[in-house]
């Protein structure tokens, strides 16, 4: 199963494809988390992206897609993948878009969860204000400050795949501002019902645990993104979707 899940930051994105990991056994592509492990371990992309990420713009439209390229092609990704975080303009869709067809591959669907942009907003900030209340670390990008300007960036070049994926007959929107598990159970009923549902994957396994969403990576990208992974499940960023929340 090949997904993308589309929509702003802090709509939750992250979890939902953790919780489709867990149940399809298939792999979550985070480009920021890829991303993220380049700045950390100092890489010439780290260094290229990381004022470009701390400011809230979005890296160059070349450098996600080499990167994405490089990271489906690994042996974890055979069975499936769920974008996170990718494509973010309509040049990466479209790139994608060649990149899979090369590899006669498909697209499943393309989920938008959508969300109240104020109600997010509010969400977000409140969680930022309690985190820095409880002295808890913050990424850098994670200020209201910046995350107004992710979402300035959302609405203008991200918004638009909403569009290119309802032309192409692959999106399926659901509601992001329900409870964790009303969302996931909306996705679940949006996944075309004839893709092979995967048996989970056994977590004792050592590939499932080590590989992340930023994987071992083809040669090139490997040394240039670096194979630290992070798992967002360290560390749940403000304004991720909790359970319970309306
Ligand atoms: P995320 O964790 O997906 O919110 O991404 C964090 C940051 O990484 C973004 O604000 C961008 O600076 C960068 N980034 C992640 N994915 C992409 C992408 N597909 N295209 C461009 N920049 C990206």
């Amino acid at each position: 199963m090949r997904l993308i899940l589309l929509g702003p930051p802090g709509a939750g994105k992250g979890t939902q494809a953790q919780r489709l990991v867990a149940k399809y056994g298939i792999v979550q592509l985070s480009t920021g988390d890829m991303l993220r492990a380049a700045v950390k371990a100092g890489t010439p992309v780290g260094k290229q992206v990381q004022d470009i990420m701390a400011r809230g713009a979005l890296c160059p439209d070349d450098l996600v897609v080499a990167i994405v390229g490089a990271r489906i092609e690994e042996p974890d990704a055979r069975k499936g993948f769920i974008l996170d975080g990718f494509p973010r303009t309509v040049p990466q869709a479209a790139a994608l878009d060649r990149l899979l067809a090369d590899k006669k591959l498909n697209l499943d669907a393309v989920i938008e969860l959508k969300v109240d942009e104020d109600a997010l907003i509010r969400r977000i900030e409140s969680r930022i204000a309690e985190m820095r209340a409880r002295g808890e670390a913050l990424r850098e990008d994670d200020s209201p400050e910046v995350l107004h300007k992710r979402l300035k960036a959302f609405r203008e070049l991200t918004a638009p795949l909403i569009a290119y994926y309802r032309d192409h007959g692959t999106l399926r929107s659901v509601d992001g501002m329900a409870s964790i598990e009303e969302v996931a159970a909306q996705i679940e009923r949006a996944l075309p019902k004839e893709a092979p549902k995967q048996a989970p994957q056994q977590p004792s396994k050592p590939a499932a645990r080590s590989a992340g969403s930023t994987g071992q990576m083809g040669a090139q990208m490997a040394a240039e993104i670096g194979k630290k992974s992070r798992t967002r499940t360290a560390k749940p960023r403000p304004g991720a979707a909790k359970p319970g929340r309306k």
